[in-house]
């Protein structure tokens, strides 16, 4: 590490590109240090973080009570795997369950893992409680879907990038068109043998699309008509990130499993969570399944130190107020910009859409120069620029990436 002091972003960069496998395309940017909102990278120049590692960091970077939660349990038990009890598991459980009104978590690591885990409570919910024939256990996801990146995942992906040369894949999976409730009753009526609809709430990955209004109590009451779990991923949307504690929240409606992962660690470490009823949870029996690292003390001490900051700092109150000044001063831009088609999102979770541009340069070009002018952000998609900064930020801060963000526009489309 002593020997890497002195380098610069080039060296790092092509120490990546030359001893790891090139399954990313990041910005070149070589981040060193992060605090609240801000990161800096390794030449010192200091950005305004408006990805969040895909909405991980809602408490923002190294908060200092979860840094604290982290090192004061670090250095007294960190895993004992679940071979034998430890004193920080029963009382995690008990704390997010109440959090979040359900009988029973399983805890996981990854937002994948907490996918898999519902699908396979569902799966088994469907043969224990609503009598699926053996094998037959069928689950419904929506186009545009993105929750990982196993074979469980991208065998139900519609986008090529994630499933295209990975087959076979995984059986007992369709797909129906997202926001579309009619769509979701002819499949629910087709087939006695599903046992769950999983989708999110508002999906991200796809390029933040937010369903019409209702769309998540017409979900709710389709799955209680067809006797079908709904699975809500609130992975990327839940715990404040929408202006909600869950974006669930916004029509009042309670999954029968939810997933959560990322910020339930406020950035962390990994940890993912399933939430559900002593019905579903229970048809689970020891050694059916499980994770060596799932539910370990250190993560324990840094998920509930990280679920108390979110309600201490009234974090999706902050959000619904930000949000608002920062969809208000994009659609001002989209007024102003013919390169900005489209502007959506909620709470602290938007994005604009920017039009193919005359000279070539795409929404790429556009995370490429908001970089250089202090903005951290990702393109989806090609022509999609997410904008999810920690939920920490204040007005002032917000304004001053608005100003970035519609100087870099404006400067590109001339
Ligand atoms: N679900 C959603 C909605 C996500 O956005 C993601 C990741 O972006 C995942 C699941 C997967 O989480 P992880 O990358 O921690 O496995």
């Amino acid at each position: 590490m002593k020997q890497a002091e002195n380098h610069k972003s080039s060296y790092f960069i092509d120490l990546e590109h030359h001893f790891g496998a090139h399954n990313y395309h990041p910005l070149p940017v070589v981040l060193e240090k992060a605090e609240g909102i801000y990161m800096w990278d390794v030449e010192g120049k200091k950005y305004l973080d408006f990805l969040s590692a895909y909405s991980a960091v809602n408490q923002g970077h190294c908060h200092p009570r979860i840094v604290k939660a982290l090192v004061n349990q670090a250095s007294k038990l960190t895993l004992t795997s679940r071979a034998f009890h430890n004193n920080l598991l029963g009382e995690y459980e008990k704390y997010i369950t109440q959090y979040f009104g359900y009988d029973k978590v399983l805890p996981m690591n990854t937002g994948v893992e907490g996918g898999e885990t519902a699908i396979k409570l569902a799966r088994r919910w469907g043969y224990a409680v609503k009598g699926i024939p053996e094998n037959e256990a069928h689950i419904l996801f929506v186009e545009g879907n993105f929750w990982g990146r196993t074979m469980a995942a991208i065998s139900s992906s519609n986008d090529p990038s994630s499933y295209a040369g990975f087959g076979p894949y995984m059986p007992g999976f369709s797909l129906i068109p997202y926001n579309n409730l009619q769509a979701l009753e002819t499949a629910l009526q087709a087939n006695q043998n599903i046992a769950a609809f999983m989708f999110e709430p508002i999906q991200g990955e796809a390029g933040v699309v937010v369903p019409e209004d209702g769309y998540l109590k017409g979900v709710r009451n389709l799955c209680n008509k067809y006797n079908v779990l709904m699975i809500a991923d609130e992975v990327q949307t839940g715990l404040c990130r929408t202006g909600k504690m869950l974006a669930c929240d916004h029509e009042n409606v309670k999954p029968d499993l939810l997933i959560l992962g990322k910020a339930l660690s406020g950035a962390i470490l990994p940890v993912s969570a399933v939430l559900g009823s002593d019905q579903v949870m229970l048809t689970i029996k020891p050694g059916e399944h499980g994770s060596t690292y799932g539910g370990n003390p250190l993560a324990c001490a840094v998920a509930m130190e990280a679920l108390a900051v979110l309600k201490d700092e009234k974090l999706a109150e902050n959000a619904t107020e930000m949000g608002s000044i920062f969809r208000a001063r994009m659609n001002a831009l989209m007024a102003k910009s013919p390169l900005v088609t489209d502007v959506r999102g909620k709470g602290l979770l938007n994005a604009i859409v920017i039009k193919p541009f005359a000279n070539g340069k795409t929404a790429y070009d556009v995370c490429l120069q908001l970089k250089e002018n202090g903005l951290l952000a990702k393109q989806t998609h090609g022509d999609i620029i997410r904008f999810a900064p920690p939920l920490v930020i204040n007005e002032a801060q917000i304004q001053t990436a608005c100003d970035i963000i519609e100087q870099t526009v404006l400067s590109l489309q001339n």
